[in-house]
C-alpha cells in the first residue's frame, strides 16, 4: 500500500427517486480515501448501502451530490468521453458468478469484450491475452472456447475475475465476490486476489459481511450504517479498539475459532430494525437503536472525527 490516494469520495450522496416524489437515501455524505495498493474492506448489515457506494466509486452510478476524485481529478459522469476513459481504470467483480456472465458467449468472447470495447489490440493479440488471462487464474486455455453452464461456481468467478483484469484496471470493486461459493473454494478465490494484488498492484474495495474474511484480506475497514461511514480504521486497530457502538455490536457477532472463548464471549443484540432509507430519523441515524443514544444523539447528526491517528469514529460519545 502507498500513500498516494486514488480514489476519493468527497461528500458523496447516492439518492434514488421513488413513486410519490420520495427519495430513498442510498448513500449519505460520503467521505473516505483509498490508497494505491491497498485493500479497503467495507462492512455493514444488508442494505446499507454499501453496493451502491461501491458502484457510485467506479462510476456505474452518478453522484446525486458530492464528488468522486480519481488520481487527484474530478470525475465527470455526465462527460461520455470522461466516463469511458475511467471505465477502463476501474472494474468490477460480481456476487453472483451464475447471473453475471452472458450464458450465450464463450468464456474467450466475455473476457475478450471489454479489450474489444477499449480497443485494445488486434484479435491475433486479444487471444493470446485471453489465454494469458486464463492461465492467470488458474483455468485452462482450452476454456476460452466453452460456455458458462459448463463451469462450477467458483471456476464462474476466476473467469469472471479475469474479465475484470483483461482491460489492465487499477482499481477493482469486489462486490461479495465470496459469498456465493461453497466455503471449500472462498479461500482459493481470496487467495487468487491477493496474489493478483502483489503482482500487478491492483487497489481493492472489497464488500462483504463475513467479518473474519474482510479482517483477513483488507489494510483498513470501513464500517457502513444507514448509507454513511460510522468508523474507519486499519484492520488491526478496528478488531482490538472498537468504538462505535454499532461496530462493536456487528463485531461482537464474529465468531472466535476458540470455542471456550466463544462461550465466555458477551454478544451485543441490536435491538430493532434498520430504519427506512426513504425517511432517516434525524440525529445519529443509529439513535434508535442504540443502547447509549442521548438526547444530542436524536437532534443532531455526528461528524465522522479521527479519534486517533488514522481511526476516524462518528459517534458524540467517542472522545480522542
Ligand atoms: Fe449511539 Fe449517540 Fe453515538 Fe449515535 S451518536 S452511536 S446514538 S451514542
Amino acid at each position: 500500500m502507498t500513500n498516494e490516494v486514488l480514489v476519493q469520495a468527497d461528500h458523496l450522496c447516492k439518492y434514488f427517486k421513488l413513486g410519490g416524489g420520495r427519495m430513498l437515501h442510498a448513500v449519505e455524505d460520503v467521505n473516505l480515501e483509498i490508497h494505491r495498493g491497498e485493500t479497503l474492506g467495507l462492512v455493514g448489515e444488508s442494505g446499507c448501502g454499501k453496493s451502491t457506494l461501491g458502484r457510485t466509486l467506479m462510476g456505474i452510478y452518478k453522484p446525486t451530490k458530492g464528488k468522486l476524485v480519481y488520481g487527484g481529478k474530478e470525475i465527470d459522469l455526465t462527460n461520455k468521453k470522461e466516463r469511458f476513459a475511467f471505465a477502463k481504470k476501474a472494474q468490477i467483480i460480481f456476487q453472483d458468478p451464475y447471473a453475471s456472465l452472458d450464458p450465450r458467449m464463450t468464456v474467450g468472447s466475455i473476457i475478450a469484450e471489454g479489450m474489444e470495447i477499449h480497443g485494445m489490440y488486434d484479435e491475433k493479440k486479444r487471444q493470446e491475452r485471453v489465454a494469458e488471462l486464463l492461465d492467470i487464474v488458474g483455468l485452462n486455455r482450452e476454456h476460452a472456447n466453452r460456455f458458462p453452464h459448463e463451469f462450477s461456481g467458483g471456476q464462474r468467478q476466476r473467469i469472471g475475475i479475469a474479465r475484470a483484469l483483461a482491460i489492465e484496471p487499477e482499481f477493482i470493486v469486489c462486490d461479495e465476490p465470496i459469498s456465493a461459493l461453497d466455503v471449500s473454494i472462498q479461500a482459493q478465490v481470496i487467495n487468487l486476489l491477493h496474489e493478483l494484488q502483489e503482482k500487478m498492484g491492483l487497489t481493492y474495495l472489497f464488500i462483504a459481511h463475513d467479518l473474519n474474511i474482510v479482517k483477513y484480506i483488507s489494510d483498513r475497514i470501513a464500517v457502513m450504517y444507514l448509507g454513511s461511514v460510522v468508523e474507519l480504521a486499519t484492520s488491526d486497530e478496528l478488531y482490538a479498539n472498537t468504538l462505535h457502538p454499532y461496530s462493536k455490536a456487528l463485531l461482537s457477532a464474529v465468531p472466535i475459532p476458540d470455542p471456550h472463548k466463544e462461550a465466555q464471549k458477551h454478544r451485543q443484540i441490536i435491538d430493532g430494525d434498520v430504519p427506512s432509507p426513504i425517511n432517516k430519523p434525524k440525529g445519529c441515524a443509529f439513535s434508535s437503536r442504540c443502547p447509549q443514544a442521548c438526547d444530542k444523539c436524536r437532534q443532531s447528526a455526528p461528524e465522522l472525527r479521527e479519534i486517533r491517528p488514522g481511526h476516524f469514529v462518528a459517534c458524540h460519545l467517542v472522545e480522542g
